[in-house]
């Protein structure tokens, strides 16, 4: 058999997965609140129709012949993926596996509910089920030396399993917990009310849409809208679309969204055409992703090598409001450290211990040994010991992502994994090429070229680990990271002598 014979599937797989993600697109930004319980039936019908074509026997022999042949790189990955998917999907009944897509339709549209009423135990009922039939999709999917949330964390991490993540985790609670308490204790101290005055929505959304074209998004390849909680969702590497979201009293919400989700569209704009639109035309994990989104939006984004060409323009744009703060005011005060309940809002700093709770509450879920109606007490608990904070509601507490509802379990540790990778890539970039001097010129253009050369044009053609070792040398490495929060904080509260 040849790779062509695959093509007509490969379309047809594309074509499938475009219209679910336009639906969970739609769903996010436009669609009418009474739509969801019918609109979930045709996104039911089309997952299982994605379903039978993925673990489609026609295919899979195909793929099997294929396997054994000397193909091109893009081909030979694009057929261990997709083999890869049917052995994940294979073992799931496919009729349970619609039903599962559409309890997680519903189950999104309870929480947001809950979430508005504060009403966790009218979403209680859905978390329980879908932790139960996830559990149970695990298990038909798990080998004998894995635990259940490895086979989770592979959907999301592939090549990271949980002894290494609690390794990376206690690393963040040895270095990151001590760094905090001496930034809370600290004689430096950092104002940034200036935040909170009216900053017109206008006027945020004319800045906003520029300074995502300063760093680089294509509005020719891509749009920008308004939702919730921003995300980034793509069709193919010339349909890439962001959201953001504007608060009159927070300037830095809406921008650092912005320039988040700016990170992510670069990554999927930047992937070779020959493997957009395919299975492998996507980034190399979820981690991976992530630490794009972050290498724009921390590292670059909240650095005075970054403002210091365009915050006059900023000042400008929303004159007089910023007339008083300086650059070195404003540098400080979007770098202000302050441990919150909410993890969107959080500061780079503590951002990281904001997993390390749904972490160990998802181990726990998934280990089987946890009391549903306990949760928020342990959510609660948990945020004291990290963070030194207690939510006053559930809302704020244990209701505030809409991840599991999603049925997304394991995905969270891609967000610290995240920003490991973005600090690990940072420090080869400044070994290598003179990325401080292109952030000052607002050469993004470079930048974007170097990522796009040395990571994104491969999608997921390498894993984490390989693209990581094949670009810098090494494999993934916190080490980087705690280094680059150090020197980082240290410098910004003045702590060289304390
Ligand atoms: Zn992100």
């Amino acid at each position: 058999m040849e790779f062509k014979d695959l093509e007509h599937y490969i379309s047809k797989r594309q074509a499938l997965n475009a219209a679910l993600t336009l639906f969970a697109w739609d769903q996010d930004t436009e669609a009418p609140e009474e739509s969801v319980e019918q609109t979930s039936k045709y996104v039911g019908t089309l997952s299982h129709e994605l379903f039978e074509l993925i673990t489609d026997e026609n295919v899979k022999n195909i793929l099997l012949d294929l396997q054994l042949q000397d193909l091109p790189l893009e081909q030979k990955a694009l057929v261990r993926e997709w083999l890869k998917d049917i052995r994940k999907l294979e073992k799931i009944p496919s009729d349970k596996y619609q039903l599962h897509q559409e309890l997680l339709m519903k189950a999104q549209h309870v929480w947001q509910k809950a979430k508005a009423d504060d009403n966790y135990e009218l979403f209680l009922p859905y978390l329980k089920q879908i932790v139960e039939e996830e559990k149970e999709f695990a298990l038909y999917r798990k080998n004998n030396e894995e635990n259940l949330y490895d086979v989770l964390l592979d959907d999301f991490e592939p090549g990271f399993h949980t002894q290494q993540l609690d390794q990376f985790f206690d690393m963040l609670k040895k270095e990151i917990i001590p760094l905090l308490q001496k930034i809370q204790n600290a004689t430096y101290t950092i104002d940034k009310t200036y935040n909170e005055k009216d900053y017109d929505i206008d006027k945020q959304r004319i800045f906003n849409h520029w300074i995502a074209q300063y760093v680089g998004f294509d509005f020719k390849k891509g749009l920008m809208k308004e939702s919730a909680h921003p995300f980034t969702t793509n069709f193919h590497n010339k349909d890439v679309r962001i959201t953001t979201h504007y608060y009159l009293n927070n300037l830095e919400s809406a921008l650092f969204s912005t320039i988040h989700e700016s990170g992510h569209a670069l990554y999927e704009m930047n992937i070779s055409d020959n493997i957009t639109m395919t299975p492998i035309g996507v980034g190399a994990s979820m981690g991976f992703h992530e630490s794009q989104s972050r290498f724009y939006e921390n590292i670059i984004g909240r650095s005075d090598l970054f403002w210091k060409p365009i915050y006059p323009r900023l000042q400008k744009a929303f004159e007089p409001l910023l007339d008083d703060v300086t650059l070195q005011h404003f540098i400080d005060g979007i770098n202000k450290v302050q441990p919150s309940l909410i993890r969107t809002e959080a500061d780079e700093l503590t951002y990281s211990l904001h997993i390390m709770v749904r972490y160990e509450i998802e181990k726990k879920m998934f280990e089987g040994s946890v009391d549903y109606h306990q949760l928020p007490t342990l959510w609660n608990n948990l945020y004291k010991e990290y963070l030194g904070v207690t939510p006053s509601n559930n809302s704020e507490g244990i209701l505030q992502d809409i991840h599991w509802a999603g049925g997304s379990f394991g995905y969270f540790p891609s967000y610290a994994i995240g920003s490991a990778i973005g600090a690990q890539i940072y420090a080869y970039m400044k070994k290598t090429v003179p990325i401080e001097q292109w952030i000052l010129d607002g050469d993004f253009q470079k930048i974007k070229d170097y990522l796009k050369n040395h990571f994104h044009q491969y999608g997921a053609i390498y894993n984490t680990n390989e693209l990581l070792q094949k670009v810098t040398g090494e494999p993934f490495n916190p080490q980087y990271y705690i280094d680059y929060l150090k020197n980082k904080y240290i410098q910004i509260y003045h702590l060289i002598n304390e």
